[in-house]
């Protein structure tokens, strides 16, 4: 898939190392990369594992599976996609890496730390998909 026909979330910085993950998003397949010396995934991509300094990095599809280590609800809006109420959570993802995102829906009522979540992909008017997670 060509980076130019992909639609990316507002204010994306998208460069070498983070570019992959949003195609595997946009596929609805998300993918992290996963060191091959030492077998840990990361987040966010980068150029080697941030556990062991290896540059021996594949791309690898994620489980899906994580629980909500932390939550915060906003109250005002900031983004005009974004508006308030809506809350932000941490996931930690099954594979190991901690990401910060949104539940869906975006007010869910039943976030809690220690819920488990699964990651679903939203799909905004413009055609960008984000990674979420919903409550199982
Ligand atoms: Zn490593």
């Amino acid at each position: 898939m060509d980076a130019d026909n992909l639609s990316f979330p507002p204010g994306a910085v998208l460069g070498h190392y983070d570019l992959p993950m949003w195609r595997s998003i946009a596929g609805r397949a998300m993918e992290l990369p996963c060191c091959t010396d030492c077998g840990r995934f990361h987040y966010p991509p980068g150029p080697s594992c941030p556990y062991c300094l290896s540059p021996s990095l594949v791309w690898k599809p994620l489980s899906g599976k994580g629980e909500i280590i932390s939550w915060v609800r906003f109250e005002r809006t900031y983004l005009e996609r974004y508006p308030a109420p809506y809350k932000v959570i941490a996931v930690r993802l099954a594979e190991g890496p901690v990401m910060i995102s949104n539940p869906e829906p975006l007010d869910e009522a039943a976030c809690a730390i220690g819920a488990t979540v699964r990651l679903v992909y939203a799909e905004l008017d413009d055609h960008t998909v984000l990674p979420r997670f919903r409550l199982e």
